[in-house]
């Protein structure tokens, strides 16, 4: 089946707007972002909306700013804006790495990171790099918001903890002084999904990990993440043996499926190489290297 279902279509002027109209449709209202998830769904009638919400035009989801101590990105940022922002850069290059590794131009002008944290795909890359950083996003309601752990918002392939009538408005990362961050992927040809990928964050104090971050997909780690590999690494010399051990127990964490894009004992060998390397990287980054 190639073709959606009809489906009522609403364009939001707002936030504000946009929660009225999904509370004016009901369950069966989806929010659309970029599109480039929930289309190929509908076209091929997994997804099955009775409604769109279109939130392209609403200005207060726009935008990348500094609040505090915390990097704010407005849900509707696109790939593209996410690869090319000097703040992101210059506060955390996985952001880069990883968006120079995410599908094509095309995909990228449209898709968006509220759109990546909500659509919740398995294989999400920017579900890993938000994972490593320790993010949080800001879901709003009729009565309020509330902020979310990243760690704590995927509830499982495909599910979030965005309920009926609720829209993903900011990503929110913390800045970490002196932090070096990297991305690691392996996909089947440019492009692609990953077969795996790894997304660190390290801070190197006196030649010792002070702080750390490993965010994972496509390799079935729970919540993107791998706590007991950060918690190895953290007061131990940064040095290449550390780095091994805890990529190890990073992979040994994981519970790939063998698909498509290959076996499961080749994941995990991948999660332990693309985690020793993303590790490797981010340390010498954090040292000045
Ligand atoms: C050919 C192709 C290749 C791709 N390759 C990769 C890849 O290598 N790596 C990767 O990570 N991704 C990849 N993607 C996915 C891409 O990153 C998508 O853009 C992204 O997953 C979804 O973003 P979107 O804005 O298009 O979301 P949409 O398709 O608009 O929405 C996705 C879901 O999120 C919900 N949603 C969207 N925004 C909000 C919000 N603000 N609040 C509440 N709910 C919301 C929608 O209702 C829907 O359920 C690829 C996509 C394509 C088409």
């Amino acid at each position: 089946m190639q073709t959606p279902a009809p489906v009522e279509y609403a364009k939001a002027t707002s936030v504000a707007d946009a929660i009225a109209l999904l509370e004016k449709y009901g369950e069966d209202a989806r929010i659309i972002a970029g599109g480039h998830s929930l289309i190929p769904m509908m076209r091929l009638r997994i997804a099955r909306p009775e409604a769109l919400i279109d939130i392209n035009d609403v200005a207060e989801l726009k935008g990348i700013s500094i609040e505090g101590n915390e990097i704010v990105i407005g849900a509707m940022v696109r790939h593209a804006e996410v690869l090319s922002s000097p703040v992101l850069f210059e506060h955390y290059s996985i952001f880069r790495e990883a968006e120079k590794l995410i599908a094509d131009p095309v995909v990228r002008n449209r898709g968006t990171i509220g759109g990546s944290m909500c659509q919740a795909d398995p294989s999400e890359d920017l579900s890993a790099v938000g994972s490593a950083l320790g993010g949080s996003v800001v879901v709003q309601n009729s009565s309020g918001s509330r902020t979310i752990a990243l760690r704590d918002f995927h509830e499982g392939p495909y599910e979030t903890k965005v309920g009926d009538g609720e829209i993903l408005t900011q990503v929110r990362f913390p800045i970490r002084p002196g932090n070096g961050s990297a991305y690691e992927k392996v996909e089947r040809r440019v492009g692609d999904w990953p077969v795996a990928s790894a997304g660190t964050f390290v801070v190197v104090k006196d030649g010792v990990v002070s702080d750390c971050g490993i965010g994972l997909t496509a390799v079935g780690a729970s919540h993107f993440c791998a706590p007991a590999a950060e918690q190895y690494l953290i007061g131990k010399p940064a040095s290449e043996e550390n780095f091994a051990a805890a990529a190890q127990i990073a992979a040994d964490s994981c519970s790939p499926n063998s698909d498509q894009r290959g076996p499961a004992d080749y994941k995990k060998h991948l999660c332990h190489e693309l985690t020793l390397r993303a590790l490797r990287r981010s340390a010498q980054a954090s040292q000045g290297a």
